[in-house]
C-alpha cells in the first residue's frame, strides 16, 4: 500500500512558490495576502497565527486586518473593500465565523473574485462548477495536488465523493468531472453507500464521522483520499479507518498528515495564480 502522505506534494509546491516570490522581489514587487480577522473565535485566532507563520516561511507578505467582536456589517464591508483596492494584495482570506450580527454572504460578496484564495464567491462557485477556471476551495484543490503529485490520473475512473459540502465535497466532485472522471456523490441520504464505494476506483471522504469508511467498503486496489478531520480517543482520526482500508486500497492518504497538509500550501499558491490571472486579463474577473 502506497502511504499518500501531504509532506513531499508541500515540498514540491512551496520550492516553486518561494522561487516565484524571490524572483518578483528581485524584481522590486512587494507580493501580499490579506487576511480578515473578525471577533474573538479562538479557532479563527489560531488559523490566523498558523497562516502568517505559513506565509512568512513562504516569503509571502501579510497585510492582516483585525476587527473586534462588535464590528459592524459597514465595518466588515469597509475592510474588505480596502483589501480589493490594494494593489499590493494579490489574494484575500476572509476567516469564519465572524461574529453572529455579521451577515458572512453579503460581506463575502463584496470580495473582488480575483483576490478569493479559497473560492468562497459566487463567480468563483460558479466558474468551478461550470468547468471554466476560477478560485475552487483550497482542499478540494489539495485533494487533487495529492493525486498529481503521485501522478494518479481520474480520466476514465470512477471517483466515490462522501460528502456534498460547498467547501468540499461538491467542489471536489466537480473538479473530478472537469477531469473526465466518473462522478458519484453520496451524502446522508444515500441509502446504498457501500455498494457504491466498492465499484469506486478512488474514494474521496470528506464528512466529518470517524472511521465512517472501513476497509470492508473499498474495492481492492482502489485509491483512497481521506479530508475528514476527527477527534476519537484523544488522536486525530479521518472518515477512514486507515488501518482497515489499507489492507486493501492501493493507496491512502493518512491523517493527521494527507489532505490538511497540503491544505495551506494550496492557500497560499493562490496568490501566484491571482497574480497571473490579474496581468493575463485584469477584466476577466472582476
Ligand atoms: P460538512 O459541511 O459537515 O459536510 C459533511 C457532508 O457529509 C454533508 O454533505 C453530509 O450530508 C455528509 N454526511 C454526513 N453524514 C453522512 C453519512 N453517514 N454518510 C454519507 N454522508 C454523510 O463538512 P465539511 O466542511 O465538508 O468537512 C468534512 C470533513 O472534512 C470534516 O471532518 C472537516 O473537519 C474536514 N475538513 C478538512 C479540511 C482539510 O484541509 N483537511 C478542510 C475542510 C474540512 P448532507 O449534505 O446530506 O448533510
Amino acid at each position: 500500500m502506497i502511504r499518500l502522505d501531504g509532506k513531499p506534494v508541500v515540498e514540491a509546491h512551496q520550492k516553486k512558490l518561494t522561487a516565484w516570490l524571490d524572483t518578483m522581489k528581485n524584481q522590486g514587487l512587494n507580493i501580499q495576502m490579506g487576511i480578515l480577522l473578525v471577533g474573538n473565535d479562538r479557532s479563527a485566532q489560531m488559523y490566523l497565527s498558523f497562516m502568517e507563520k505559513k506565509a512568512k516561511q513562504a516569503g509571502l507578505g501579510v497585510v492582516k486586518v483585525q476587527l473586534p467582536e462588535t464590528a459592524t456589517q459597514k465595518e466588515v464591508e469597509e475592510a474588505i473593500e480596502t483589501m480589493n483596492q490594494d494593489d499590493s494584495i494579490y489574494g484575500v482570506l476572509p476567516l469564519m465565523p465572524m461574529p453572529k450580527q455579521i451577515d458572512e454572504a453579503a460581506a463575502i460578496a463584496c470580495l473582488r473574485p480575483d483576490k478569493d484564495l479559497d473560492g468562497l464567491t459566487t463567480t468563483n462557485v460558479g466558474l468551478v462548477s461550470s468547468g471554466k477556471g476560477g478560485f475552487a476551495p483550497c482542499t478540494p484543490r489539495a485533494c487533487l495536488a495529492i493525486l498529481d503529485y503521485y501522478k494518479i490520473p481520474l480520466d476514465g475512473k470512477h471517483v466515490v465523493v462522501v460528502g456534498r459540502s460547498p467547501v468540499v465535497g461538491r467542489p471536489v466532485a466537480l473538479m473530478a468531472l472537469a477531469r473526465n472522471a466518473t462522478v458519484t456523490i453520496c451524502h446522508s441520504h444515500t441509502t446504498n453507500m457501500k455498494e457504491l464505494l466498492l465499484d469506486a476506483d478512488v474514494v474521496i471522504a470528506a464528512v466529518g464521522k470517524a472511521h465512517l469508511i472501513d476497509g470492508t467498503m473499498i474495492k481492492p486496489g482502489a485509491v483512497v483520499i481521506d479530508v475528514g478531520i476527527n477527534e476519537l480517543d484523544g488522536k486525530t482520526v479521518g472518515d477512514v479507518d486507515y488501518e482497515s482500508v489499507a489492507q486493501v486500497a492501493w493507496a491512502l492518504t493518512p491523517v493527521p498528515g494527507g489532505v490538511g497538509t497540503v491544505t495551506t500550501t494550496m492557500m497560499l499558491e493562490g496568490v501566484y495564480d491571482a497574480y497571473h490571472a490579474r496581468n493575463v486579463d485584469s477584466t476577466e474577473h472582476c
